[in-house]
């Protein structure tokens, strides 16, 4: 299939040459893939800005030889750039976003179809405002993370496993991957953060989409746990496992 076509979300761009430009896709069927976009920065481009970060268009992509692949033509089919590029706030949430999407994907991890409709659905509801820039960030990246297997442990005590009422989970842990009761919290010591009652229902509710249930300020307790909680698994070496099998 030299030819062929996809949808995708453009994660990143770097320079390529006078008027080039490589772009890096998350696609819809095809996973992260890396691409050049010939002439995109001349004034009169076939492509306008359709190309930019945070664009969702349609592709038609060109495999040759080489591991770029090129682009041929592309149609938009949500603007989300735009709103995005003129709100630094929306700005700065998308970009956390399309950084974790880049980081945790790896080139040639295949089809990513479930992370491809969160990170487009995260990106439809920042620009459209329907969600606040740190609901659509943190709820990605916590469900961006789960996806792959860290899934924090909201519902008991990692050291006990006992839940409430017979435990008061008071903490979280992110190296122990959820929940610490105030009893075991002594023997885990500075592993843990607190966390009040409402910063565990917002943590929840982020994790599931429950927008309900989310609370519309947001919690600086929850804000630092998942700053950690991104930070520290992104450093994990995502793929080496499979490269051992
Ligand atoms: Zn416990």
């Amino acid at each position: 299939m030299p030819v062929y076509s996809d949808e995708a979300v453009v994660l990143r761009t770097a320079r390529l040459g006078e008027a080039d430009r490589i772009v890096t896709l998350l696609t819809l069927a095809h996973g992260k893939i890396r691409a050049v976009a010939k002439g995109v920065r001349k004034p009169r481009s076939r492509f306008g800005a359709r190309l930019e970060p945070f664009m969702r268009c349609r592709l038609q992509l060109f495999q040759g030889r080489s591991a770029l692949q090129i682009v041929t033509q592309a149609v938009e089919i949500s603007a989300y750039a735009r709103p995005i590029a003129q709100d630094y706030g929306l700005f700065v949430a998308a970009s956390l976003m399309c950084e974790t999407a880049d980081k945790l994907i790896a080139d040639d991890s295949g089809a990513q179809p479930a992370h491809y409709r969160l990170l487009a659905g995260a990106l439809a509801a920042l620009a459209s405002r329907r969600l606040a820039p740190w609901q659509a960030a943190q709820s990605y990246e916590l469900r961006a993370l789960a996806q792959e297997g860290w899934r924090p442990r909201l519902a008991t005590c990692v050291v006990c496993g006992k839940g409430e009422p017979e435990r008061d989970l008071a903490f979280f842990s992110v190296p122990l991957g959820g929940m610490v009761c105030s009893i075991d919290r002594a023997g885990v010591g500075a592993q843990c953060r607190p966390l009040s009652h409402e910063g565990a229902v917002a943590l929840r509710s982020l994790l599931m989409g429950d927008w309900a249930h989310c609370p519309v300020r947001e919690n600086h307790q929850v804000t630092a746990i998942v700053e950690e909680w991104t930070q520290y698994y992104l450093e994990r070496p995502l793929h080496s496992a499979g490269l051992l099998g």
